[in-house]
């Protein structure tokens, strides 16, 4: 008899467990649309040129495989400091941002909520509902308290930003808000600048600390600098805030695990101490992050004309899935008669579409159209060739009436 007698299954998990139903489907008409991973017009994975160029330079120079620093590749972490901040941001140049390179976004969203568990043990965090599954987990795991604020207004399925403004205003002074700095997960739907500034208003006035989370930069409308000026608005402010950083969608670097989690302090010195705290609480969970994707992506930024192509390949990808949501968009509108306004479809920004379909009508999606996506209504557009956008639509209909 085994030990494990009392360890039970543990359920499948609610995102890569569609990739794994979608495997095991044998029709030709399946479609994935559950994970957030770009695929090409043929439906492939892509890696980005600027990725092989700089993975040749890499083998080029005959890099080695020593460990890095408990806080990873100083190139990289000043790189992607400066692309979030912009490489002239006041909180840079004087030495008030704590850069640690870690595991991904999910990685570095978990070393800040140890970070937050030991250091503001009373101090809750607040999220989006709804919000990236992931979330939860992190922060259960982390043993930090979470409570959810309005996002999500379903009637107009946009931003219930009334409902959001008195949710984060009504928590305990001093609490987190997680943000998500560009197209939200699931929604699609982010805040207008004007709506951002209101947010920071409310933040400030009641001493709450802004933790953005940032896996999307660039891919949400094409341009770097315009997805990361939500953070920026907040980092003008004088806040302190963290920002978690992802690179496994802007770069296609998913499984590398390349990002950082960014704190920005009042002083240089709080920086200072911030920073030795997260080594402190890095070195036993990983030791040290792995180099590849860091050196990836520092070759990518720090060179002008890598740089230049990233960004070109970038607004290919974002232009190809606003591209596959306006022709799903037409083809809605188009095969529905009932007059319903899907123009939702179109407002949305980022990779998904938040379709309004419930549970049931999820179900139906996969059982009988062999469309794999989360049971909250959400699909990838990344996931959809401008082929299948026809046939999508179709399964939508049916799946909605
Ligand atoms: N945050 C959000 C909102 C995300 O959508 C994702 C990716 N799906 C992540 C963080 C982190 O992903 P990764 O760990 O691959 O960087």
């Amino acid at each position: 008899v085994s030990r494990f007698e009392d360890v039970v299954m543990a359920p499948p998990d609610p995102i890569l467990g569609v990739s794994e139903a979608f495997r095991a489907d044998t029709s030709d008409m399946k479609l994935n649309l559950g994970v957030g991973a770009y695929r090409t017009e043929e439906l492939q994975p892509y890696v980005l040129n600027v990725v092989k160029k700089a993975e040749y330079l890499m083998l080029e120079r005959g890099e080695n495989k020593e460990y890095l620093p408990i806080e990873g590749l100083d190139a990289f972490n000043k790189a992607t400091a400066e692309l979030l901040f912009g490489a002239d941001n006041p909180a840079i140049q004087q030495g008030r941002v704590a850069t640690v390179q870690s595991l991904s976004g999910t990685g570095s969203l978990r070393l800040a909520a140890a970070f937050i568990q030991r250091y503001f043990p009373d101090a809750k965090v607040l999220i989006s509902s709804p919000t990236w599954g992931n979330h939860k987990n992190i922060f259960n795991d982390a043993r930090v308290p979470w409570s959810e604020y309005r996002y999500y207004d379903p009637r107009t399925v946009g931003l219930d930003f009334e409902g959001m403004l008195e949710d984060v205003k009504a928590a305990q002074d001093g609490s987190f808000v997680l943000l998500h700095g560009c197209a939200h997960n699931p929604t699609g739907i982010d805040p207008t600048p004007e709506q951002w500034s209101k947010i920071a208003d409310v933040i400030e006035e009641k001493n709450h600390i802004p933790f953005f989370d940032v896996a999307y930069q660039g891919f949400a409308s094409g341009s770097l600098d315009e997805d990361a000026s939500s953070v920026r608005t907040f980092v003008d402010r004088g806040l302190e805030l963290f920002v978690a950083q992802s690179y496994s969608k802007n770069l296609g670097l998913y499984s590398e695990r390349i990002g950082a989690i960014n704190v920005v302090c009042s002083s240089p010195d709080a920086a200072t101490r911030v920073k030795s705290q997260l080594k402190r609480i890095a070195r036993p969970m990983y030791s040290n992050p792995p180099v590849h994707g860091a050196r990836i992506v520092a070759n990518v930024v720090g060179d002008p004309s890598l740089f230049d192509e990233w960004k070109q390949e970038m607004e290919l990808m974002a232009g190809r899935i606003k591209n596959v949501r306006q022709r799903v968009f037409d083809n809605l509108s188009d095969k529905d008669k009932s007059g319903k306004d899907w123009s939702f479809i179109l407002t949305q920004i980022g990779m998904f579409s938040y379709t309004g379909l419930n549970n049931a009508q999820s179900n139906n999606m996969t059982n009988k159209w062999h469309v794999y996506m989360t049971k909250d209504g959400r699909i990838s557009l990344a996931g959809l060739s401008l082929a299948k956008c026809e046939y999508l639509a179709e399964a939508i209909i049916d799946s909605f009436y």
